[in-house]
């Protein structure tokens, strides 16, 4: 029988558009004669999480642990935050659940994609809707394209929870749909890609699931993340950490190692040191690591993604935008904070496509897949390049529609980008990082301010969406230099369609960690539980901004970012993604400034006598044994000790409990509970659409009005009450 190999894209990811990275391995497979099926596990397991069965399960599952909590005589440390949790997922509105088909159907719909006050909505019902996945499976968080738990990749311990039945929300999934899959599809290697720190997790727990129900298929990973975290922990930690679950690691690009892979286990010859990848030996437990050259894949042997396996009509938008990537690598290379795919340091060496195969391959995924929206995925493309494509697309009279990621430079002139956006640009994203020429040269950006401003001009100008990327907190940079980049933002909004402002955060693979002393910093180090160390922390050599000038940094930040869509990656807002391209399109690159209007309607109306309040009927109201404000208390006041007892999970702090209170609660909108007094009770029953507020008053105390009816009107303005019409 044919040697079968089969790639997955472990959750979690982007539910709105594929990724490449699958995509690219099974064109250059396949384009071998391999027998390669894809899968996007990710996809799949958003639409079954995503399923009114599995929400149901989820909201049964919460009922019951909030009732068991409820009941309990106390509630140690580590129970007070799953109470809270648990409370989110009660108040979810419950009609979600029933309409969740309806709301992803939604998001592909152009009518009500491209209705914003529709598409809000959408979004908001399905953050609530993995709201109550993460209250059901508490501790551990799902949000739209983040999965956390609070142990995150510290330990292999962290990475062993996961694998638990019961800790993680997608294990049924897999054994539901998954296991069975595998067991029919038979490979004899399966290959995962983690390309995002999102995935890593489930990757692991995806390789042990398969590993305990196939142990004779050979399990590798590869991807950017993979790459980075095996090049930085110590190799003595290797075999306990990557290889109790799998057989082998790709590091770099993974194209002609994978096929090597494949041509090895064929001939079952694996096991000796082959290039770019690491080859664990079970029967010996020996590992083979490669020798320490590497080797890059030449692009023009690369043949375009082949999506062909995934399910495209699941992804959640209205279009399919494909990821291509016409170069890989980055040309300047030599940004200080920089670390970026997979490679050990810095970026890797920059290459590009010739461009008439560049729009062969276009051509190919247009008539393939049908579209003609395109992201060009890459790390930052030459100017000239980028020119040449749009110039080839209007030579060639195509009409794609692409987006990609620049770097400031004087050749985007008013004609150059002029002739960007004929050639169907729609948008860019640009790392302009700061607006301080210090900074700037501190971090060897290679532009200044000047350059940058003109450069976002032209493109603007051209019509053109600009994406502007900044971040700050460099070490060493000074409040005024961090306003300097605000006022940067503030002073060209007209011309920024979109911006983003991080923080600075430090890589292994970064110059700056080389050199730490160079760029202002005293000591790098890692936390004491982070036994994997992945997570580099810093000092600097002396604090470079006050609390106070945060504080001013932060307002002057609020200023601005409030007259943009909220940045919610990967909705409309988000930086490099589908849904804010799709939006460009549409409506233009002012769209993200124009949609933010506040279009709140404050009902300042109060009740007159005669009025006779009623409550509205969608309140709920419930009763609590524990009150949730004295919880928030204690967790502040005991924030050190919960962590701990997270970071050594046996040792629970048993000496904090907090005994029951009676509370009672109104939900006043989704997920938002407010606490009133049990007293408040009587009061509102007298709400029942007979009495007048005059009556009310009356049979509480005739000279109480005051408090009585200042308090009915709060409950109006926070439409608790109507006026009975
Ligand atoms: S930040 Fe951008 S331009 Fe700078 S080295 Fe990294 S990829 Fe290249």
């Amino acid at each position: 029988m044919a040697f079968k190999t089969v790639l997955l894209y472990p959750p979690i990811a982007d539910f709105t558009q594929p990724h490449p990275a699958i995509p690219y391995l099974a064109g250059f497979l396949r384009k071998q004669g391999e027998n390669v099926i894809i899968k996007d596990i990710n996809i799949e397991a958003h639409d079954t999480l995503l399923s009114e069965q599995f929400l149901m399960t989820c909201q049964q599952m919460i009922e019951s642990k909030f009732n068991q909590l409820d009941n309990q005589p106390f509630l140690n440390l580590s129970e007070h935050s799953q109470y809270e949790s648990l409370m989110k997922g009660l108040g979810v509105d419950s009609s979600i659940i029933s309409n969740i088909e309806n709301i992803k159907q939604q998001f592909k719909d152009p009518d009500h994609f491209y209705n914003y006050e529709r598409y809000e909505k959408n979004v908001e019902d399905l953050k609530q809707a993995l709201q109550i996945i993460s209250s059901a499976y508490h501790p551990m968080k799902i949000e739209p394209c983040e999965y956390s738990t609070p142990y995150f990749l510290t330990c292999p311990e962290d990475i062993e929870e996961q694998c638990k039945v019961g800790i993680n929300p997608l294990y049924s999934y897999y054994q539901k749909h998954l296991i069975p899959w595998i067991q029919q599809e038979s490979p004899d290697l399966i290959g995962f890609s983690a390309t995002y720190p999102t995935q890593i997790l489930q990757m692991f727990a995806l390789a042990d699931l398969i590993r305990n129900h196939f142990p004779d298929i050979h399990l590798c990973a590869g991807g950017a993340f993979i790459c980075r975290i095996a090049l930085q922990i110590p190799q003595d930690k290797h075999s306990m950490l990557f290889f109790k679950y799998l057989d082998s690691i790709i590091l770099y690009e993974g194209e002609t190692a994978l096929f090597n892979l494949i041509q090895h286990l064929k001939s079952n010859k694996a096991n000796h040191a082959m290039g770019n990848t690491i080859l664990y030996d079970r029967k010996t437990s020996q590992i083979y690591y490669p020798s320490d050259q590497t080797f890059l894949e030449d692009m023009d042997s690369i043949p375009p993604p082949d999506y062909d396996g995934y399910p495209l009509h699941l992804y959640l938008s209205p279009e399919i935008v494909l990821p291509y990537a016409p170069t890989r690598g980055c040309y300047w290379n030599r940004c200080a904070f920089c670390h970026y795919g997979a490679t050990q340091k810095g970026t890797l060496k920059y290459r590009e496509k010739k461009v008439e195969q560049i729009i062969a391959d276009l051509d190919h995924l247009n008539q393939k897949y049908d579209t003609n929206h395109f992201s060009f995925s890459v790390d930052v493309i030459l100017p000239e390049t980028v020119l040449a494509i749009a110039e080839e697309i209007i030579r060639n009279k195509r009409s794609y529609l692409w987006t990609t990621d620049i770097k400031v430079d004087d050749f985007f002139t008013k004609q150059n980008c002029m002739t960007l956006k004929k050639g169907g640009c729609l948008s860019v994203a640009i790392g302009l990082e700061s607006a301080n020429q210090r900074i700037l040269k501190l971090m060897d950006k290679g532009i200044s301010k000047d350059q940058a401003q003109k450069c976002i001009c032209n493109l603007s100008h051209a019509g053109i969406s600009t994406q502007v990327m900044t971040f700050l907190n460099f070490p060493t940079e000074t409040a005024s230099e961090a306003l300097e980049t605000i006022q940067f933002i503030q002073h060209h909004m007209a011309d920024i369609s979109l911006f983003t402002m991080g923080d600075f955060i430090l890589h292994e693979g970064a110059k700056i960690y080389r050199s730490p002393q160079k760029y202002g910093i005293a000591r790098v180090y890692y936390l004491n539980h982070d036994q994997l160390k992945l997570l580099v922390q810093y000092d600097e050599k002396w604090p470079s901004k006050t609390q106070s000038e945060n504080v001013k940094i932060d307002s002057a930040y609020e200023d601005i970012a409030m007259q943009y869509v909220p940045q919610d990656f990967p909705f409309v807002g988000g930086v490099s993604n589908n849904h804010t391209l799709l939006y460009f399109e549409r409506f233009g690159k002012n769209i993200l400034k124009q949609v933010n209007v506040d279009t709140q309607n404050y009902d300042i109306k109060t009740f007159r006598p005669q009025d006779i309040p009623i409550i509205r009927p969608e309140i709920k109201a419930i009763s609590t044994n524990y009150c949730l404000s004295e919880l928030a208390d204690v967790i502040e006041s005991n924030i050190y000790s919960l962590d701990q007892t997270i970071q050594n999970r046996n040792s629970i702090d048993t000496s904090v409990k907090t005994y029951p209170h009676k509370t009672m609660y109104l939900l006043i909108e989704s997920m938002n509970w407010m606490e009133t007094p049990q007293e408040a009770k009587f009061l509102l029953g007298m709400c029942n659409g007979k009495n007048t507020l005059q009556d009310i008053v009356n049979s509480i105390d005739p000279n109480a009005w005051n408090v009585v009816s200042s308090l009915l009107n709060n409950l109006y303005a926070y439409k608790i009450l109507d006026i009975k019409p």
